[in-house]
């Protein structure tokens, strides 16, 4: 037995001697036995990356003296993000614009962290044709230069909870996670005494195309243009925007609802549930559309307080980072 742990415990110090400090800073490219190590850095190229992108991190050890050297290995790698091989991490496929991941490197008791911002570049979420190759995702932007693909129909499309106005089954449906944050929001208006009413969400490709269409024959292609959206490219296909109004403004919508009472609440809190004023007024040429200040978008708490006190459009935004 007294044998056993002995032997144990000389493997334990043989091991020791080996890899510890007797070893100095092998794992750096050209040693520098001499100079204690300062400090370690992680580097990496740039400090956003989109969805599924593979991140490479540099770990770059300081010494006392000033000198910097690339570790190759034996350092530890904390992060919430997959870690491939010995330096790399990948962001994951349904990450959002607006988050943010930490990564923290630990080498010989001197860690450092670094944290990455997902952006998912508008140039890298369109094909060719200028079709959308993210529909799915709560940070996809749909405009006039990017459309919907015509079979996109939301898997999660629920009825909303709020109070509606009009009668069509498919405008009054919205995908789960928007209808439940517009539910929160129009209880957080109650609260403060306001009383909001949900109009127009959900429009399918058909409906945006007899609706365009409609147009067309009664205005010709000029107006039509200006007030509607071409199929595919009206918001509402993604399910993830809706028409709001109040009874102050007849339940119509009318761009005085956003110096309404009402109106004037939605602007100031809609980003708190995960709401955008879609189509502020005077941007219409970043936009492609008139003020509506009636038009709510979903992109989730983070990103929609993001762009909300950034005080750009969501093109804007996005375009900040290209
Ligand atoms: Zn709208």
């Amino acid at each position: 037995m007294g044998m056993k742990i002995r032997i144990i415990g000389l493997c334990l110090v043989a091991m020791l001697s080996m890899s510890g400090c007797g070893n100095g800073h092998s794992d750096v490219e050209s040693s520098n036995d001499a100079q204690p190590l300062e400090a370690v850095e992680i580097i990496v190229d740039g400090s956003t990356a989109s969805r599924n992108e593979t991140v490479d991190i540099v770990v770059e050890a300081i010494f006392e003296d000033g000198e910097r050297q690339t570790v190759t290995g034996g350092f530890v790698i904390s992060t919430d993000l997959i870690v491939e091989g010995e330096n790399s991490v990948i962001i994951p496929g349904d990450a959002l614009t607006g988050e943010d991941f930490e990564i923290a490197v630990e080498y010989e008791g001197v860690g450092d962290k670094k944290s990455i911002k997902v952006v998912n570049l508008l140039s890298e979420t369109i094909d060719d044709e200028g079709i959308i190759t993210n529909p799915e995702a709560l940070d996809m932007v749909v405009n006039k230069q990017r459309t919907l693909p015509s079979d996109y129909v939301p898997e999660d499309l629920v009825k909303v909870e709020v109070e509606t106005c009009l009668p069509n089954e498919e405008i009054n449906q919205l995908r789960e996670v928007a209808s439940d944050a517009l539910t929160r929001m129009f209880e957080g208006a109650e609260a403060d005494g306001f009383t909001l009413v949900a109009r127009s969400g959900y429009r399918s490709y058909n409906t945006q195309t007899a609706l365009y269409n409609g147009y067309v024959s009664r205005h010709g292609q000029e107006y039509a243009d200006k007030y509607s959206a071409l199929p595919g490219q009206s918001e509402h296909q993604s399910g993830l925007a809706m028409d709001i109004t109040a009874q102050s403004v007849g339940l119509q919508l009318e761009d005085y609802f956003g110096d309404t009472d009402e109106g004037k609440w939605v602007s100031e809190h809609a980003h708190e549930y995960g709401f955008i004023i879609r189509y502020p007024l005077g941007m219409e040429d970043i936009t492609g559309y008139l003020y509506e200040p009636w038009h709510l978008r979903y992109l989730g708490v983070d990103l929609a307080t993001e762009v909300y006190e950034s005080g750009l459009t969501l093109e804007e935004y996005f375009m900040s980072f290209e």
